[in-house]
């Protein structure tokens, strides 16, 4: 017998919708490629989205088809993200830090039909355009004024003149909700990247899990600011969780660096902003130069890699900022876990409620987690025994974009990183699988001994990869960017470990470099790193 409640599928435009109807004064403010700083309401949002819509009709995008950007966070491509997924059209959100030669595969790979496009991006598209022989229209994100006077893409258009050419009135249409919304692809450290097809019902889903007081504590009394790009994993799902709940947003456009990034979260008075380790060093660093507080600040989502508990601790003692120390991937949407306390955690001196949210956290409902040795034996959830960890769940990848094989093992989705389980259902990430050192057929966490050093007053970042060594197979090798004009020397680093971890753990070798390599979202190169010192000579071997 089924029930006898009403039927609605789950799409996109219906956050738009619910947003405009009982939110419709909320503010969105945009730092612009233009240097200004743009405001305006969902309501104007909703509006400008439906004369998109009937644009992206008139240049022939249609449902199914799948229209690709190349933009910074702002209300322009906020305003796509509903606009395209609402019409039953695929937003293909193009990471623009690539290789110009993976972005044309990409495009290709994922038939873009339209490509809307920041004036940064202008060069790089003017570059790419030929190679593009899917995309039948090339729109740059500005108005009439900012439109270059010569350019070599063919037709370019102009996105406010398209908007102005159409009405507002247009009826979302519904469709089936497992209707493919977004698309995005994996970074691509190794191998070509691999499209992730999000759905309308994985979308909503995933809001509804990501907004919960255990994931980011969404509410309408928030003010959001994502630094994560909206071109990485659908800004965690930030636009379409600030809409749920009808939360102010601020958009900050192409300028992370921390002196950019605490002006807007100072005068708009931002209370949640999501990102990675490396863009809040920037931020806590100018902080620290400069003796600046942000009293606005309540909760900060950290996740992509691991945040070093350097940093947890300093937004949290120093700074009173809640750390919501997440885990998630491309493939899951992204939010898996986050480490919220539980009840027990609570009347716990501070030392050891960090201790609890260095970890990456317990899954929200939807998402389940298990751990396998390499034959695919499931592990115990004690904390220590480490293995290859599995999610599944409504918002968990079923297999790539226009891939043959599934990727799953007995319907679970191998994440490829490596993890303990403790007692009460708290993952900590030891490693990415590949990433691994193993010494004398043990692992050693790299992300440990990178968290130690970065706990060091004179590191500023922290990579921890294995070095061939003859007796052990395998030993760890230290790579650390110094903080500007700080000296540190390597025995001080290595003495800096006594304690800290098994003696075994700690590093063989220690060497200084200008720059740790970081990858197109903000992630250590480690591969590039294995292969700078793959010759290097461990002392003693
Ligand atoms: P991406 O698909 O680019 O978002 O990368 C996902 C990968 O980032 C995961 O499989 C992990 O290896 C890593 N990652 C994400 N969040 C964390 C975290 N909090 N700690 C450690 N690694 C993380």
């Amino acid at each position: 017998m089924f029930g006898n409640m009403m039927e609605q599928p789950l799409l996109v435009s219906s956050l738009l919708r619910h947003v405009e109807r009982h939110h419709g004064t909320q503010e969105i403010v945009s730092r612009r490629i233009e240097g200004d700083i743009h405001r305006y309401t969902y309501r104007d949002m909703a509006h400008r989205a439906r004369q998109l819509a009937k644009a992206l009709h008139a240049l022939g995008v249609g449902a199914g088809e799948v229209a690709a950007t190349l933009a910074w966070n702002g209300y322009r491509h906020l305003e796509l993200y509903y606009a395209v997924s609402g019409t039953g059209a695929v937003l293909h959100t193009l990471n623009p830090r690539l290789h110009p030669d993976q972005i044309a595969w990409i495009a290709q790979h994922a038939e873009d039909k339209a490509l809307f496009f920041d004036l940064t991006f202008l060069p790089l598209v003017e570059s790419l355009a030929s190679r593009l022989p899917t995309v039948k229209a090339f729109v740059l994100l500005a108005a009439r004024t900012h439109m270059p006077s010569s350019t070599t893409i063919p037709d370019l258009l102009c996105y406010e003149e398209l908007l102005v050419a159409q009405d507002d009135r247009y009826e979302w249409p519904t469709f089936d909700e497992r209707t493919a919304s977004s698309l995005c692809y994996t970074s691509g450290t190794t191998g070509d990247p691999k499209g992730v097809l999000y759905s309308h019902r994985s979308t909503l889903l995933h809001a509804y899990g990501a907004a919960l007081p255990d994931a980011h504590k969404l509410s309408a009394c928030d003010v959001v600011l994502p630094v994560v790009p909206l071109f990485h994993v659908n800004a965690w799902g930030l636009p379409y969780t600030s809409s749920l709940v009808g939360a102010k947003l601020v958009m900050p456009g192409a300028n992370l660096d921390g002196a950019s990034l605490y002006e807007l979260f100072d005068t708009e008075q931002v209370s949640f902003t999501c990102g990675v380790p490396t863009v809040w060093q920037g931020l806590l660093t100018h902080m620290e130069q400069t003796g600046l507080r942000l009293p606005h600040l309540r909760r900060v989502g950290i996740g992509g890699s691991a945040c070093p508990p350097s940093m947890l601790a300093t937004f949290e003692r120093v700074h009173g900022v809640d750390v919501l120390h997440g885990w998630g991937m491309t493939e899951t949407s992204p939010f898996c876990a986050g480490s919220a306390l539980k009840s027990q955690h609570a009347g716990l001196d501070l030392d050891a409620r960090l201790a609890v949210k260095a970890k990456q956290g317990r899954v929200v409902f939807g998402v389940d987690i298990r751990i396998n040795n390499d034959e695919g034996r499931e592990l115990p959830w004690n904390g220590h025994t480490s293995g290859n960890l599995l999610v599944r769940g409504p918002w968990v990848l079923n297999r790539y974009y226009k891939g043959e094989q599934s990727p799953l093992r007995d319907g679970w989705f191998p994440t490829g990183d490596i993890a303990t389980i403790d007692a009460d259902g708290y993952i900590q990430i030891t490693d990415r699988s590949k990433d691994v050192i193993k010494s004398g057929g043990e692992w050693i966490g790299s992300i440990d001994l990178e968290n130690v050093a970065m706990a060091h007053p004179a590191v500023a970042m922290a990579a921890c990869i294995a070095v061939p060594h003859p007796k052990w197979d395998e030993r760890p090798l230290l790579v650390v960017q110094r903080k500007p004009g700080v000296e540190v020397s390597r025995e001080t680093l290595l003495a800096f470990y006594s304690g800290k971890v098994a003696k075994w753990w700690t590093p063989d070798d220690v060497v200084f470099v200008d720059q740790i390599p970081l990858g197109n979202t903000g992630k250590m190169l480690k591969s590039e790193l294995r292969e700078q010192f793959s010759n290097h000579q461990l002392p003693n071997p």
